[in-house]
């Protein structure tokens, strides 16, 4: 298993790993450690580079194939030898975007929680745009710039994000994470990794997130879509 190097420093830009096994299928390499995000949760996976002996060498793709972190190397490049302890950066302007993004959102699903009781459905993100559904019937246009007024508050209270693992019969204890329907993650999972923004949202969510609120920045809310009577999709932007 490659030790997620990601879910307990989300600010690691580059790390040495040892190749411990090649997918040749995919021409990609599986590490004893990342800090590369392999993309779930709606954020997509991180990118970067590899330096090998023979030059840096691109890593755009990067995906749990059967249950294994791979990292994909483009065709043109040979892949190094299993055991060989390489160097890795990500690329940090992208990961640091998505990781503001990522808070951004919980900060809305928070807000919206809490002032109006609607729950999150599902979200997607690229970097500094997001979009988010919720069982939300009563959002009206009015409402928009309301939320957003919100979001922005809890951005200047400056909260702090934490995050960590704890048993899965723990979490099922904890009434803000069956909201957000824990029930539905696989039963063989032991750990449930939770994101806590202070005082205001608390999540099982395996991204990577800023330590606090002000690193977002500013969110605008420009308009949301309706996609039934129940579900509004609302898209945010970081500035
Ligand atoms: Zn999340």
């Amino acid at each position: 298993m490659t030790l997620k190097l990601y879910h307990d420093d989300s600010y690691l830009q580059n790390f040495s790993a040892r190749v411990s096994k090649l997918d040749l299928e995919n021409h990609g390499l599986i590490l004893d450690r990342s800090a590369f995000y392999p993309g779930g949760g709606g954020q997509p996976n991180d990118r970067g580079s590899v330096n090998t002996p023979s030059g840096s060498i691109p890593i755009h793709k990067v995906k749990i194939v059967n249950g294994q972190i791979v990292h994909f190397l483009p065709p043109e490049a040979s892949l190094p030898d299993i055991g060989s302890s390489l160097d890795f950066d990500l690329d940090w302007d992208y990961r640091y975007q998505l990781m503001r993004t990522h808070t951004a959102m919980h900060i809305l699903c928070g807000t919206i929680f809490r002032d109006y009781g609607s729950s999150v459905t599902g979200g997607n993100m690229t970097p500094l745009q997001g979009r988010m559904d919720f069982e939300f019937a009563s959002l009206r246009k009015d409402l928009v710039k309301v939320i957003e007024n919100a979001v922005n508050i809890e951005i200047d209270n400056a909260l702090p994000i934490s995050w960590r693992s704890i048993p899965r019969a723990e979490a099922f204890q904890i009434p803000d994470l069956i909201r957000t329907k824990i029930n539905l993650l696989p039963e063989n999972i032991a750990e449930i990794r939770i994101v806590e923004i202070e005082g205001l949202d608390l999540q099982a969510d395996g991204g990577t997130h800023v330590k606090n609120t002000a690193e977002v920045g500013r969110v605008r809310i420009n308009d949301y879509k309706s996609k039934g009577r129940e579900n509004k999709r609302i898209y945010l932007e970081i500035l």
